[in-house]
């Protein structure tokens, strides 16, 4: 009797913890099945699209024609050095969960290919920005920050800069085809406006073709192209150190050349610029390389005009 009531027991006991499993599993599937039609739902509008940009130009651009149909981030904040960036574990993650990567690429960001690979992200779309455009050569390719694919400021030509914002539509679409219509209308826009600023460098700096001016930074060979002007670096990027050799070149270059200025950057003071510039007599302008400062895409123009402007006063 006392066997067969603990035998009751038990057999109560059993029944109720298979309820309660049944009742889990059941939750479960409820719960499984109500998080599958969130993201089908999610896909079919695709209002989560998760885009990750590497750096600032490329994050306006992005967003630029994003508009507010996904969500944009930056991998490297600006304010951080750009060009001799390594990844961190925030980076590795923000990939991991991303549906797409937009770049400029010309090996600007070489820091990419081991993260990429280590993120284990198999689906991630990347967006090569920079595709099909003609580059230039870096003047200093001897240099240890050579970059693979030449010279990658081909941000800073309104000119080109459409031709990566369409890039940019392009791969986008094709991605993610819901939200065409909106990626073709902000970028449509974006593009008219990049339009309208090529139109104002054009006519503003044709009085002034064949200036010549100097850079701590190789970052302005595209824009000088576009409007015949002539940018000469001296050293490639603005952390590299400036010798007293490099100092004899800008020497060399304004003796030879009628250099009319010499350009360094918003937040950058070095002693020996201002120094090179009193000695010389050369005017001293800031030129923005765009690599840093704020992620409205409107920013882009406000920097450049700065720029524009700075060149003007410059040349004249
Ligand atoms: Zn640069």
């Amino acid at each position: 009797m006392l066997i067969n009531s603990s035998k009751m027991l038990l057999n109560f006991f059993l029944t109720s913890r298979r309820n309660f499993f049944k009742y889990s599993l059941v939750t479960g599937l409820t719960c499984v099945t109500t998080i599958s039609l969130n993201s089908v739902a999610r896909a079919q509008n695709n209002s989560s699209l998760k885009i990750v940009t590497t750096f600032l130009p490329i994050h306006l651009f992005t967003k630029a024609v994003v508009g507010d149909t996904g969500q944009v981030n930056i991998l490297i904040s600006p304010g951080t050095e750009v060009h001799d960036y390594q990844a961190t574990p925030g980076d590795a993650k923000l990939l991991a969960t991303a549906d797409v990567l937009v770049e400029n690429g010309l090996g600007m960001e070489e820091f990419l290919a081991s993260l990429v690979a280590n993120t284990g992200n198999s689906q991630l779309e990347r967006i090569d920005s920079s595709q099909g455009i003609t580059v230039i050569e870096e003047e200093y390719s001897e240099h240890e920050h050579h970059h693979e694919g030449g010279n990658p400021h081909v941000w800073l030509d309104p000119v080109l800069a459409q031709q990566q914002v369409a890039t940019i539509r392009d791969r986008l679409i094709e991605i993610d085809p819901s939200n065409a219509d909106s990626y073709s209308n902000n970028a449509e826009a974006y593009i008219q406006q990049l339009q309208q600023l090529d139109n104002e460098f054009s006519q503003r700096l044709a009085p002034v073709k064949g200036c010549k001016f100097i850079t701590f930074h190789d970052a302005f060979p595209y824009l000088a192209q576009r409007y015949e002007l002539r940018q000469e670096a001296i050293v490639e990027i603005p952390e590299d150190s400036i010798t007293p050799q490099d100092l004899q070149r800008v020497q060399q270059a304004a003796d030879q050349y009628q250099v009319k200025a010499l350009f360094t950057e918003p937040g950058i003071e070095d002693q020996r610029i201002q120094q090179i510039s009193s000695d010389l007599n050369l005017p001293l302008e800031a030129i923005d390389p765009l690599e840093s400062g704020e992620t409205d895409p409107q920013y882009y123009f406000q920097a450049m005009r700065g720029n524009l402007e700075a060149l003007e006063r410059a040349c004249k």
